[in-house]
């Protein structure tokens, strides 16, 4: 039934040919020249009713009955992926793994890297350490059996790793990932660490430990810090100025960033939750011109895995192996 409404979903939509696709991506990055950067990719895979914005106005023991729409919304993604010849890192949400376990198989064979988003999107200092131990090792573990790989990737819900909560990171080093992607190095009302290192880095636990942090990227402008990395900021902010930041920092600062987006904020046609006028603004703008920005990004930037950009940066164990091109059926999912 659910591969039925991802079929659903993506009738009428052109299957385009994979092979010309991988022929037109390497079209574009021979003329993007040789000193071009390859930058992290990053797709959160949640549905809107998970997101925090939203968190007062929706229960948690209703997720079950909510339309669920992550399923064929990352399908458009992957699809819009293999059509740009890209591979990106999947954090996937517990939640939706268990709802949809052909999903996570299906973005591992398409070539992309399945890194963990936590199991209930609960934020990070809002749980005991013991609670998130347990349900990090957990959605590690879930996601590990489905793909039957190492999960070398960790990021939090809503970045919620912070000054009160750095004791996570010794928990996700603990368990065996390589690297944490959760922390933004901005100021804001719901997470961040200003005073964060603004690229990747191996950073020191509380415990004296180190992990590998990739942190959301930033750039200075006229001496403000902008997020320029994605999701929200990537539909509230105009295009040409994401641009520019992201250019700069390839191009003036030769440095790479991580780019993040969730299924939902290609899919206008989601249920609208009532919710005050910050959070409409953060969760509801610009959703309809998203999908089309973001195949504009995919054209004017060079991307690929966090973990290949990582160990490009020499962060993690080469492995030797550059990500497959990216390939993609829709109908593989319908015996979900
Ligand atoms: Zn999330």
């Amino acid at each position: 039934m659910v591969g039925t409404r991802v079929l659903r979903a993506l009738a009428g939509r052109r299957i385009r040919n994979v092979a010309m696709s991988i022929r037109r991506n390497q079209t574009n990055a021979v003329s993007a020249g040789s000193h071009c950067i390859r930058n992290a990719m990053s797709i959160d895979v949640e549905d809107y009713f998970h997101v925090t914005a939203l968190a007062g106005s929706v229960d948690r023991a209703d997720w079950n009955r909510m339309e669920y729409r992550a399923e064929s919304n990352t399908a458009r993604l992957l699809e819009i992926l293999a059509d740009h010849g890209v591979c990106a890192t999947f954090f996937v949400l517990g939640w939706v793994a268990r709802r949809s376990p052909n999903l996570v198989r299906e973005i591992h064979r398409a070539g992309h890297e399945v890194a963990s988003h936590g199991m209930s999107h609960k934020l990070v200092f809002t749980q005991s350490h013991a609670e998130f131990s347990r349900e990090t090792r957990d959605s590690k573990a879930l996601l590990e059996d489905l793909i039957g790989e190492h999960v070398a990737g960790y990021r939090a819900a809503t970045y919620s790793i912070t000054h009160v909560s750095l004791w996570a990171l010794d928990v996700i080093r603990d368990l065996g990932f390589q690297y944490d992607s959760s922390i933004f190095p901005i100021r804001h009302d719901l997470y961040g660490i200003p005073n964060a290192p603004l690229r990747p880095s191996l950073i020191r636990t509380p415990s004296g430990s180190t992990i590998v942090e990739f942190p959301l990227s930033t750039v200075d402008f006229l001496g403000i810090r902008m997020p320029v990395s994605g999701g929200g900021y990537f539909r509230l902010l105009p295009y040409w100025l994401t641009k520019a930041g992201l250019h700069k920092l390839n191009h003036e600062l030769s440095e790479p960033f991580v780019f993040y987006l969730h299924p939902w904020e290609i899919d206008p046609g989601q249920p609208v939750i009532k919710v005050g006028l910050k959070s409409r603004l953060r969760h509801y703008t610009n959703l309809s011109v998203c999908e089309d920005r973001f195949q504009t990004l995919l054209r004017d930037f060079s991307f690929t895995t966090v973990k290949d950009v990582l160990s490009h940066r020499g962060f993690m164990e080469n492995t030797n192996s550059k990500p497959p091109m990216p390939t993609y059926q829709s109908s593989k999912l319908k015996n979900d």
